[in-house]
């Protein structure tokens, strides 16, 4: 049997908080509830989530702090940020501190249970080792994909986790054409709000880790009209 998900729920609407977490509950997930950023990191440090729901508006630490607090030490743990600002610019905003996804107030809640759903999946995904190799070299390259480090043109830095998800999905399709719509789907888990353009700026960024040219890439690169595709051998 898979093991219980345990998720932990930060929002100070305690109408929301418990509505939340007597639907996830419901699902079969163990959830924690913290009324305001700072009790959310006291839960962090004192236990293990697969999932944290974040609202933006908290008391004591917001949203944004909380979620780049997180990502000082741990680029890969998926945040589902809750905001009732719907802007473009607040989405961006939140992506942006490191969410995994984000959706704006009032949500529904079968759309919440299924971006949840999503989110696990992917990173259950993204836990299985490739060929059971952890760490994969190409070049002189490598990625530690178990602790996101990486070993790119300019030396040792950390993947984002949308960019550990981009290079496992080409890695592991290695040779053959990835979609932009593959991309999608495996790696945002939904195509609605991201556009195609999203992928092409994520393979821009890490081209300019992993390529000496990026202009000429040598091991990701762009099969016209269809996407992209990974060559580690080259
Ligand atoms: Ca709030």
């Amino acid at each position: 049997m898979a093991q219980t998900k345990k998720i932990l729920v930060v929002e100070d609407e305690s109408h929301l908080a418990k509505g939340l977490q007597f639907n996830l509950e419901r699902e079969g997930y163990e959830v924690v509830v913290a009324d305001d950023g700072k009790a959310a990191l006291q839960c962090m440090r004192e236990q293990t989530f697969d999932l944290m729901i974040l609202d933006l508006m908290l008391p004591k630490m917001g949203g944004l702090e909380v979620a780049k607090n997180i990502r000082e030490t741990d680029t890969r743990f998926p945040i589902l940020m809750l905001s009732a600002k719907s802007t473009e610019e607040d989405r961006a905003t939140g992506l942006e501190a490191g969410a995994d996804d984000y959706l704006a107030k009032p949500f529904h809640l079968p759309e919440l249970l299924l971006r949840v759903k999503g989110i696990l999946r992917r990173w259950e995904w993204y836990k299985q080792p490739i060929q059971g190799q952890e760490n994969f070299h190409f070049g002189k390259m490598w990625i530690d994909f178990a602790t996101g480090k990486a070993k790119g043109c300019s030396g040792e830095f950390l993947l984002t986790a949308k960019e550990a998800l981009v290079m496992k999905l080409l890695i592991s399709k290695k040779g053959e054409v990835v979609t932009r719509e593959d991309l999608l789907e495996t790696v945002w888990g939904y195509d609605r709000e991201t556009e195609t353009r999203t992928v092409d700026n994520f393979i821009a960024r890490l081209r300019k880790h992993f390529e000496k040219k990026p202009q000429k890439p040598q091991f990701i690169v762009t099969v016209r009209e269809k996407g992209y595709q990974f060559n580690p051998d080259s």
